[in-house]
């Protein structure tokens, strides 16, 4: 099977590689660490010129009509780079673009899709609620109740990445409490960030701080009808179904991480002497490397697999799930090895080490936990439901 990179695809590396060496600069991406809670204006501007919100945007909706694949490529150079502006980055495109444009009217498309491709609007994503993320489906008590033409929105979600930031929130309400089935009483409104009665507040966390977590609270908030996004009590199994290609993405992330814990600490590997040799010379050293390019290279062949997979229409959902674990992995083994390596430098805020060693905690469990996605290929596999 062959789902290698075209040409096309090793030019945008390039591309993206270039940008990411100019304007995420080791000393840009720590400063951000330490001192943002999202991606600064200017950056995110850059972004959007350099076209990455509008790449899988078609083209009569101001994108540039590229693939799934074409932005995967993208995104890993980013993700290197710096895993918040990915995820920062990955929220426009994956909740805002995929999910307007795979749920949207032609209405709602003509006017959110040329502004996420020209970097004006900011989104979120809203499922999470304080009573538990793996069982949303029976945890989920937000409501939207009709009143009139408009929907009135009550409840709390939790763990929202962006929130803060987004001038629109997708947010999951339950609208008919007495459907037999909860997933059939579920639906998705596009929530304009400004109406009053909404709150958030940032979480304090440890990890990918130049993207911040919040909660938010939805206090009689009057959404009009035209805001509903896709089918009324409908909204849940499409949105899923939107949402798919996320866990590739959310590999990626992991593997931009695992790239660059590998990187630093290889190099450092041949910077550090001891007993008058490199530490890399040492063979349990050595070994702690290529358990991590072993690693990565396994996700990288995973992750790509699934793109060749989502390109060709064929199914990958499973891929997707072990790509997402996989990629986590690597993410994990890069993080504490480099940590390792590194020595007592792998936990000074002058090395990017602790940055990684901190954020790739983030991808273990979202946007599903490692034990969820593992459930769901048993299952998948034909063993019985195990919860
Ligand atoms: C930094 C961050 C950003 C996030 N961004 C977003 C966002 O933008 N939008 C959004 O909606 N949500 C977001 N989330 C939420 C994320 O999707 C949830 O954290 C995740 O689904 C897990 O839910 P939970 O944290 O409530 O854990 P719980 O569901 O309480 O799970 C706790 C533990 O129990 C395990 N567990 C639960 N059920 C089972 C089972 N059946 N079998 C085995 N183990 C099980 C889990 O795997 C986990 O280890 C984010 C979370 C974080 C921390």
């Amino acid at each position: 099977m062959d789902f290698g990179l075209t040409e096309e695809h090793k030019l945008l590396k390039q591309t993206f590689k270039k940008f990411c060496d100019k304007e995420l600069t080791k000393d840009y991406v720590a400063w951000m660490d330490e001192n943002c809670d999202f991606i600064p204006d200017d950056l995110y501007k850059k972004l959007a010129d350099l076209g990455l919100f509008g790449m899988t945007i078609p083209e009569e909706y101001g994108g540039a009509g590229m693939t799934f694949t074409d932005f995967m490529v993208a995104m890993e150079e980013v993700a290197i780079a710096s895993a918040a502006v990915a995820i920062g980055a990955g929220l426009a495109v994956s909740f805002g673009a995929k999910v307007i444009g795979g749920m949207g009217t032609e209405e709602q498309k003509q006017f959110h899709l040329p502004k996420i491709a020209a970097g004006e609007t900011k989104y979120c994503l809203a499922l999470t609620e304080p009573g538990g993320g793996t069982d949303i489906i029976n945890s989920m008590r937000a409501s939207a109740v009709k009143k009139g033409k408009d929907y009135v929105l009550n409840g709390q979600k939790v763990f929202i990445s962006g929130g803060h930031v987004a001038d629109y929130m997708l947010v999951v309400a339950i609208t008919d409490p007495t459907a037999a089935k909860r997933t059939k009483g579920m639906s998705v409104f596009l929530v304009d960030a400004k109406i009053p009665g909404i709150t958030v507040n940032l979480i304090k966390k440890v990890c990918i701080h130049a993207c911040g977590t919040t909660e938010i609270f939805f206090d009689d908030v009057v959404v009009p009808a035209e805001n509903l996004l896709g089918q009324l009590n409908n909204g849940w199994n499409k949105l899923v179904d939107v949402l798919n290609p996320e866990r590739i993405g959310t590999a990626m992330l992991s593997l931009g991480i695992a790239k660059a814990a590998y990187k630093e600490a290889h190099e450092y590997s041949l910077q550090r002497f001891a007993f008058g040799k490199p530490i890399g010379s040492f063979m349990v050293l050595q070994h702690y490397l290529v358990d991590m390019l072993i690693e990565i290279e396994n996700a990288t062949n995973l992750i790509y697999k699934c793109c060749y997979l989502l390109e060709n229409g064929l199914p990958y959902h499973m891929e997707a799930a072990m790509a997402k674990l996989v990629a986590g992995r690597a993410s994990e083994i890069a993080a504490i090895k480099g940590t390792e390596i590194l020595g007592g430098y792998g936990v000074c805020m002058e090395y990017s080490m602790q940055r990684h060693f901190r954020d790739y905690k983030q991808m273990i469990f979202s946007p599903i936990s490692d034990e969820m996605a593992k459930n769901m290929i048993a299952q998948w596999t034909g063993l019985p439901k195990s919860y």
